[in-house]
């Protein structure tokens, strides 16, 4: 790990990821090969969760693919020195700023999107002139050695590279010195990089998780909202960071959207044998997930087959805040039903836990909304829909509090691996003596009277 981080290091060093033209080869490059290698990354994510290509397409590779054609268009604008304003004090003289790589960058990916997860943050860090040491999650095995083969049969070690592994891998790589380490993956794990990270007051973004709340007030069109809940709750069986962790009803229409939601599920067709639905990552998050679902309290599924890794789509009505499914994020195909009877007081009740990745309100009703949107503080969300802002990249995306920090995504992911320098520059005349010692009387009334 010392040997790759010192070579990327003395490669960055050589200035040759800054020029704009090596950038977007680096990029294009990036493009063509992951178009290449389509069906070997299908075969990969089938064979280890059996993601179909429609779900690869729709949730990785279509936001990759069009991040990096964003990124070759945009980066020689986001690149450029930018002149601002130069303040009186200051004149005469020019200001501007100049976006610089961090450096050598670290990015550790998740497992439920893992090629978008990532290769997205890859391509923020090449757009923004830094050297990448990627680290996929080791759960999803197939997909991990297809990006390590994509990446380290083509690219320059000392730019890019793809290491392999789990803990030990990961933790040999966070004792490394890098200029910024981009995670994606669960709160515990993001604490431990943190802590790792500040050892040499390296920058982080982090990508985390948490219970994402969906609200559905008492004036609502619910056909549409059941029909949208569904799907983002129950796309890659529920193992999305902001997929509704639950649901937060007007007890007037629980009924109704609950007979709704029934219908869409049914219509929809999530069975086992339906190469449309994801299997549950491995046998640990099985054995994780199956005493969350309480016989008791089943609306709707509770079905599953050890062996083959799968859970039916599963709804839980009669749910308190006591109960043990509400106290760590689900990332699972098992949706719990809360109801309330006042607003501010559900909103009371999301305040005093951590702050959600996400959090979704289905109304009309736009004082209902405002409320909900202006005093619960979360990552991002909808309006009526679910997980859908995460496809616009002219919005950030990342959590706050526990749910993360910093952001990316379009421009944002710029952002997140480039230093703003900023400069001021002066001509060698005009020289006031206003600053320069010996201070005397009318200097002082001169300097309150041009910055009191
Ligand atoms: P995880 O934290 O277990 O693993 C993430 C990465 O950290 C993996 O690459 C793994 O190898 C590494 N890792 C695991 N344990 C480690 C340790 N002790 N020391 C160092 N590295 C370690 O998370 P996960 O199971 O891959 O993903 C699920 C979590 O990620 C959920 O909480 C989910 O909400 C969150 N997530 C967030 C986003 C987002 O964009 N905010 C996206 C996807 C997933």
């Amino acid at each position: 790990m010392e040997n790759i981080v010192r070579k990327q290091r003395d490669f960055f060093n050589s200035n040759q990821t800054k020029s704009i033209s090596y950038r977007k080869a680096q990029l294009q490059k990036l493009l063509t090969l992951l178009k290449q290698n389509e069906k070997a990354m299908i075969d990969a994510i089938a064979l280890d969760f059996q993601k179909s290509e429609f779900d690869l397409f729709s949730t990785e590779l279509g936001l990759v693919y069009s991040d990096i054609k964003v990124a070759l268009k945009k980066v020689k604008k986001w690149s450029k020195h930018k002149r601002v304003r130069t303040n009186m004090i200051n004149m005469p003289g020019k200001s501007y700023i100049i976006p610089e790589p961090l450096g050598v960058s670290l990015v550790i990916g998740a497992w439920n999107y893992p090629f978008q997860l990532s290769f997205a943050p890859v391509v923020a860090a090449m757009a923004a002139g830094n050297t990448v040491v990627l680290k996929p999650s080791e759960l999803p095995i197939n997909t991990s050695h297809v990006m390590a083969k994509i990446v380290n049969e083509n690219f320059d070690p000392n730019y890019f590279v793809v290491v392999e592994g789990g803990v030990e891998e990961t933790t040999s790589l966070l004792n490394q010195q890098f200029d910024k380490i981009f995670f994606t993956g669960s709160v515990p794990v993001g604490k431990i990089v943190y802590a790792a990270a500040a050892k040499n007051l390296t920058p982080v973004t982090l990508e985390l998780g948490g219970k994402s709340p969906a609200f559905v007030t008492e004036n609502c069109n619910l056909k549409v909202t059941a029909k949208r809940l569904v799907w983002g709750k129950f796309i890659n069986a529920g193992q999305t960071c902001i997929a509704p962790d639950y649901l937060y009803l007007h007890h007037s229409i629980k009924d109704e959207l609950l007979e709704l939601m029934r219908q869409e599920l049914e219509r929809a067709n999530y069975s086992f044998e339906n190469s449309n639905y994801v299997q549950i990552v491995n046998h640990r998050n099985m054995d994780r997930l199956l005493p969350l679902i309480d016989e008791n309290k089943l609306f709707y599924g509770g079905g599953f087959d050890r062996e083959t890794r799968f859970i039916e789509p599963t709804i839980l009505t009669n749910i308190s805040w006591d109960d043990k499914i509400m106290e760590y994020e689900i990332f699972g195909p098992i949706l719990p039903v809360l109801t309330y009877s006042n607003l501010n007081d559900a909103i009371a009740e999301i305040k005093r836990r951590p702050k959600p990745l996400a959090c979704y309100v289905f109304t009309k009703d736009k004082k209902q909304k405002q409320e909900i949107l202006s005093e619960i503080s979360f990552g991002g969300g909808a309006v009526n829909d679910t997980i859908m802002h995460v496809s616009n990249d002219n919005m950030p995306f990342g959590g706050v509090g526990n749910s993360g920090m910093s952001s990316y995504h379009g421009k944002f992911g710029f952002d997140a691996f480039t230093h703003y320098k900023s400069i001021f520059e002066k001509p060698f005349f005009g020289e006031p003596s206003l600053k320069y010692s010996p201070y005397t009387q009318t200097k002082l009334r001169w300097i309150k009277r041009i910055m009191g």
